[in-house]
């Protein structure tokens, strides 16, 4: 007979809770409670952790050595790169410049990877996602996950980069965050927080996994084919003044400019870093709409980086493009 048919006299009724065991329902609520609270503890120590974890008075008790080597070699190539001129080699790092900055970084982790302002057909996913690779400016997690760290505590102590805050040093906001190196445990910490829906898919662990890689590869295949003027040119002062566009938009950009939103933080709208970083110097217009694909709200905010999302939009590889432009800004 199933369970259905069964008369309903027949089904024995649940004895009610005996009153012996209210104390043990209360002692079993005040450990959950416990539980919760000791959560909540760690959690925020968690949290604290992580955010003193980028604090500048650790600079020189944790520097981050492969880092520090990288990116002076790269300025000392940039400099030696003056002494290997040909037209070739500056033809080659002017549109390697373009590829790793303006597609890779700022289209690809900035605008895509840490703010989902569009959706990318997967084989281009990889090539812009690449193309950042090959900018040297870290794996794709590490960047996307120290930039909305960079937008959550905007000018407050946490974030990695600011020129106010504890650190108050243009200087720690351009360049020497950099060099503060992180336990594998914040740095897991940082992933965990930040990029939780990201750290896992297969295309960024590999990245994760192959970074090294990606850094020697380029310089090999620079010198192969064109000697020290490629190499030079193609990789040490393509980054170097890659490096500096972008850090300019962590540093000028909180420091100069004017603004088109009342935010919370000190960002400010640049001409000049927009010029050098294809568009990324309109950084008051970022953080007041930070999941918009148009970095320039205005007709004269030039915006190179949009114009290629424009392009993409246009030819399909690009879609569910968050670009409409936010009323108060219109002229
Ligand atoms: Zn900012
Ligand atoms: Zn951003």
């Amino acid at each position: 007979m199933s369970a259905a048919l069964a008369p309903k006299t027949a089904r024995p009724r649940k004895p009610a809770a005996p009153l012996v065991d209210q104390p043990a329902a209360r002692a079993e609520n005040g450990d959950a409670k416990l539980q919760a609270a000791a959560k909540r503890e760690r959690a925020e120590a968690d949290r604290e952790r992580l955010f003193d974890s980028f604090n500048s008075r650790h600079l020189w008790s944790r520097i981050s050595w492969p880092v520090l080597i990288w990116i002076t070699a790269m300025h000392v190539g940039a400099v030696a790169a003056f002494f290997f001129v040909t037209w070739e080699a500056i033809a080659v790092a002017v549109a390697l410049h373009w590829l790793t900055l303006s597609i890779g970084i700022c289209l690809g982790y900035h605008r895509f990877l840490s703010h989902k302002s569009m959706k990318l057909r997967t084989p281009a996913e990889f090539f812009v996602l690449l193309c950042g690779v090959l900018s040297g400016e870290g794996s794709p997690l590490t960047w996307a996950a120290t930039h909305r760290l960079h937008h959550h505590r905007s000018d407050q102590p946490g974030d990695p980069h600011s020129p106010h805050t504890d650190h108050d040093d243009g200087w720690w906001a351009h360049l020497y965050w950099l060099f503060l190196d992180r336990s594998p445990r914040d740095q897991e910490l940082l992933y965990e927080k930040y990029v939780p829906e990201l750290k896992d898919r297969p295309m960024l662990r590999f990245f994760e996994k192959t970074y090294g890689l990606w850094m020697v590869l380029p310089g090999v295949a620079l010198y192969a084919v064109g000697g020290m003027p490629m190499l030079l040119w193609g990789l040490c002062a393509r980054m170097t003044y890659a490096y500096h566009s972008t850090w300019f938009v962590n540093s000028a950009t909180h420091l100069w400019g004017y603004r088109n939103y009342e935010t919370r933080d000190e960002s400010k709208n640049l001409w000049w870093v927009a010029v050098v970083s294809y568009g990324e110097g309109w950084h008051n217009n970022h953080h007041a709409h930070p999941s918009n694909a148009r970095a320039g709200h205005k007709w004269y905010e030039l915006d190179p980086t949009f114009w290629v999302i424009k392009a993409l939009k246009a030819t399909g590889i690009a879609y569910d493009v968050k670009d409409k432009i936010p009323a108060p800004a219109q002229p």
